[in-house]
């Protein structure tokens, strides 16, 4: 029953389908702050840091009227984590800004919960920087990340942002199957020679109405599959962070100002499920 409930509550932070936005939607930052403030400028947005380095607070204020969405994906492999999520939950705080979770951002709400992970992937750098953070801001940062929908469902229906995509008809439903979806994509349950989950790219059978954008596998350029777009544009490999505005459909990218963390596999989508043709 508890459960239930629950799921209830997280539903109605999921079902934002009466907020029109406009909106700025941004692929996975992974600790890259600097870039993040530039991709913000570009789009409009005024970044204002206040305090001391170890007490720092930051105000953004968006152009009028629009909202940024962030994929998830906040953490691990990049060199500014702490300020990465000051700007997010800030301005989530203000309501200026939509979050959903990554992959990355989950397994560190688990090193932040005690739990025994292994610190692989980027996150050794993420516990690294938080061991300076004051202990309010780790327990701010743990219910943030706690309390964050598992994807946000805009504009009427014609928007859904999800970590690595969702399919339209788990749009308005939770469950485990939808929130595995969710993080993690379609993947077949084995590794690949990285070492890495072995993926498909679910967006070549995607047939819905919504348009659903996503992160979670970098890609060289964002470029629509059907009625989905990929915005993870690998900016800490040495990528770009890239926006898209909505319901513009402009795409916004600003440059990595270095390669912060090796890529262990070629960028670019995951081939489809076996029997599926592109
Ligand atoms: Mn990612």
């Amino acid at each position: 029953m508890t459960q239930t409930n629950t799921d209830g509550d997280e539903l109605a932070r999921c079902d934002r389908r009466s907020d029109s936005g406009p909106f700025d939607i941004i692929g996975d930052v992974h600790g890259c702050a600097g870039e993040l403030e530039a991709l913000l400028a570009r789009l409009g947005y005024h970044v204002r840091w206040t305090g001391t380095p170890s007490a720092a607070e930051v105000t953004v204020v968006p152009p009028r009227g629009r909202r940024a969405v962030f994929v998830g994906d906040l953490v691990d492999r990049g060199p500014r984590v702490p300020d990465t999520l000051r700007i997010v939950m800030s301005m989530v705080e203000a309501g200026t800004a939509y979050a959903v979770p990554g992959n990355h951002d989950v397994k560190f709400q688990r090193w932040l919960d005690g739990k025994d992970v292994k610190p692989s992937h980027g996150l050794d750098r993420t516990i690294a920087q938080f061991e300076p953070e004051p202990k309010a801001f780790r327990i701010a940062v743990r219910k943030f990340l706690k309390d964050l929908p598992i994807y946000v469902w805009l504009d009427g229906g014609g928007l859904a942002v999800a970590h690595a995509g969702i399919k339209e008809d788990m749009l308005g439903r939770i469950s485990g199957e939808i929130r595995r979806f969710c993080l993690y994509g379609e993947t077949s349950g084995e590794t690949d020679k990285f070492g890495l989950p072995i993926r498909y790219h679910w967006a070549v059978e995607y047939r819905g109405h919504t348009s659903v954008v996503y992160g979670h596998t970098p890609v060289p350029d964002a470029d629509w599959v059907n009625n989905t777009l990929c915005i993870d544009t690998g900016c800490c490999f040495g990528g770009k962070l890239t926006a898209l505005r909505w319901p513009e459909r402009e795409i916004v990218s600003v440059p990595a100002a270095d390669i912060y963390t090796m890529p262990v596999r070629p960028f670019g989508h995951p081939p489809p499920r076996p029997g599926v043709t592109a």
